[in-house]
């Protein structure tokens, strides 16, 4: 990264695009058509369709992952995972949580995979440490040509149109003061726009760079892109016409999709999946969010294991169907949904619906020259802190709660905050140690309270700071101007 920065823009640029042309042959490679064409009619397959698939991609990967998986191996014991025939079977296998992968990544690989054939992913959680994925180089082309019939194609889009990103990336360091505040990268036409530099004073420049650079949609996460429309629509600039937004790795509440669809004059597409590729689900065009069944088997269990009824949210657990290398059997992801009571849709789609997504639910942070800063994933993440929380009091301000994990000292809490500082800076963060992060009163962990829009949570960050307060030894204030 140090080198990155000290490379002229142009530079910068190029790095971009051969990094575009090494991914594009992992992505687009080898099987990519034949999938792309597999998949093409996903929509239309009937249920019976769908389970057939679905059914077939199980019992291999179960089979796998009782003989040469070890954390599987060991935990099944006992279990007659042969009877495990069809999704409606899954419920005689454990589920797993996300702690037990983090603690044993390696004992879920397949046993004898050659480390050369393995491509790995990052995840980008806020709470907690990141988590290392390892797929196939194989599933790449299948998960990209799902991504674009499943994705892009729904919303009247496609991988060789240009585009603009707002992502978790920082392609511009936080200190910037003029634009530019994207890299294009040109062999992807793949405007990439800094989520960490929009405000009402820098908003014409970014629509500006939309129109020099032609793209024709956008995508990343829904808080950035949002927080784009509302500066450049508060500061009066003339709306532009995209051709769609989509959006994921946030909820979108409403005001935010309406934003996005007032600015850029087309429909925002939620769209919901994981670094850990066990599901996706996407937003038709009459509004509804469709069950992808080639990429995953969806179930929302309530608290004690058992599975939802229609409108009752509970939490998603989903067995990746495409990843033979680490097989996600039955995992705990973490966000909540229901099963749509309505499970028909004036769409083509006949893939169940789910509804009421959350357990995402992020917020901005807003910097002391009003820059909004949406989703901070993407930060640097220490294994010995359990979890963390921004707590924003006012504009420029904010707590940075930390859960301490297992050998963790303050200096991990402060290698996190200055890696923050270094990429957006215009903040002043306080380091506090708690015991544990609240949850919101719907039980839900988010990574962003701004108290100012949760009235109802103050009290008890009144509480928790205020203790907090007196232990000195644990706070550290540092200020940051942007
Ligand atoms: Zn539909």
């Amino acid at each position: 990264m140090e080198l990155y920065w000290r490379l002229p823009v142009f530079v910068q640029e190029a790095a971009l695009s051969f990094y575009a042309g090494y991914l594009e042959k992992a992505y687009y490679g080898d099987g990519y058509e034949d999938w792309r064409q597999k998949f093409e009619n996903w929509q239309t397959w009937s249920r019976t369709d769908a389970e057939a698939w679905q059914s077939e991609r199980l019992r291999a990967l179960v089979e796998l992952a009782a003989r040469r998986v070890p954390y599987y191996k060991m935990r099944w014991q006992g279990i007659d995972w042969k009877s495990v025939r069809s999704p409606a079977d899954l419920r005689i296998l454990p589920t797993l949580d996300k702690q037990s992968l983090r603690q044993n990544e390696r004992e879920f690989i397949v046993e004898g995979t050659e480390p050369k054939s393995l491509w790995m992913d990052k995840t980008s959680g806020t709470t907690g440490s990141a988590l290392r994925i390892y797929q196939p180089m194989s599933m790449l082309p299948k998960w990209w040509a799902l991504v674009e019939v499943a994705i892009r194609n729904v919303a009247g889009v496609s991988q060789n149109m240009p585009r603009a990103m707002m992502g978790s990336r920082t392609i511009v360091q936080g200190s910037a003061a003029g634009p530019p505040y994207w890299r294009f990268n040109r062999r992807w036409r793949q405007l990439y726009l800094s989520s960490y530099h929009v405000s009402k004073n820098t908003a014409a420049d970014y629509v500006q760079a939309l129109h020099d650079y032609g793209s024709k949609w956008i995508t990343g996460y829904g808080s950035a892109i949002a927080a784009l429309a509302e500066s450049a629509l508060e500061a009066g600039i003339k709306p532009v016409r995209l051709r769609a937004a989509i959006v994921s790795g946030d909820t979108l509440l409403p005001g935010m999709r309406e934003s996005i669809e007032t600015f850029f004059g087309c429909k925002c597409f939620d769209s919901y999946g994981q670094c850990e590729g066990v599901s996706i689900a996407m937003e038709c065009p009459q509004g509804r969010m469709h069950v992808v069944p080639a990429a995953g088997i969806l179930e929302i269990l309530r608290d004690d294991g058992s599975p939802c009824g229609p409108d009752e949210v509970g939490e998603i657990v989903a067995t990746g169907l495409l990843n033979d290398v680490m097989p996600l059997i039955r995992y705990r992801v973490a966000d909540y949904a229901a099963w749509a009571e309505d499970q028909n849709c004036a769409c083509d789609n006949h893939q169940p619906i789910i509804a009421n997504l959350e357990g995402r639910v992020d917020d901005y942070v807003i910097t002391s020259s009003g820059r909004k800063i949406g989703r901070l994933a993407g930060f640097r993440r220490s294994p010995r802190i359990h979890s963390s929380q921004f707590v924003q009091d006012s504009p420029g301000h904010a707590f940075l709660l930390v859960r301490a994990g297992r050998d963790y000292s303050a200096k991990d809490a402060l290698a996190v905050r200055d890696d923050i500082l270094s990429r957006i800076g215009g903040l002043d963060i306080v380091i506090v140690e708690v015991p544990e992060i609240p949850k919101t009163p719907q039980g839900k962990t988010v990574s962003v309270v701004r108290l100012a829009d949760r009235p109802e949570m103050r009290e008890t960050y009144a509480r928790l700071l205020g203790s907090a307060s007196n232990h000195t030894s644990t706070q550290t204030a540092v200020g940051a101007s942007s």
